[in-house]
């Protein structure tokens, strides 16, 4: 499935959507370059999780856990990771195979830890059709 959105506020709309139907054990993998609006995907999402307080892209920690909400959620953004163990630093698996759902911003770049069944989003920007234009691929949803 492709949606295209013409601003921030669909890209949350969008992430608010799937948040509300999040199931517990599902991994959210968000694909895009830097400001494709993988956070503003992340922000709608915790919001319909009902996460009120304010999510941000984790910059110093891996992952950010946020316990509010309908479900456990643990939003990991992976740009800064040097290597692939501070993945098992942080015990990823108890998160991947726990009863939350999990968000990860950057996702290919721990592909080789990825289970098989995640879903994907993927977020592209075409500036031929406008500075504030995405299409966002979904799959597997
Ligand atoms: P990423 O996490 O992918 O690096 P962010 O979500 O932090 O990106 O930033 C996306 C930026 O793009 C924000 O400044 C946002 O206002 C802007 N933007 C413009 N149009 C859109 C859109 N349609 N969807 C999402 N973000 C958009
Ligand atoms: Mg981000």
């Amino acid at each position: 499935m492709t949606i295209e959105t013409l601003s921030e506020q669909d890209t949350f709309e969008f992430g608010r959507r799937l948040g509300k139907k999040a199931a517990p054990g599902e991994i959210y993998t968000l694909i895009g370059d830097l400001g494709a609006g993988k956070t503003v995907f992340t922000k709608g999402f915790a919001e319909g999780l009902g996460i009120r307080e304010t999510v941000n892209s984790p910059t110093f920690t891996i992952v950010q856990v946020y316990e509010e909400g309908r479900l456990p959620f643990y939003h990991f953004d992976v740009y800064r990771i040097g290597n692939i163990e501070e993945m098992d630093e942080i015990e990823y698996e108890d998160y991947f195979f726990g009863d939350g759902v999990c968000l990860i911003e950057w996702a290919d770049l721990i592909r080789e830890l990825l289970p098989e069944k995640v879903k994907r989003i993927e977020i592209s920007k075409d500036l031929e059709k406008g500075f504030d234009y995405r299409k966002i691929m979904v799959s597997d949803l």
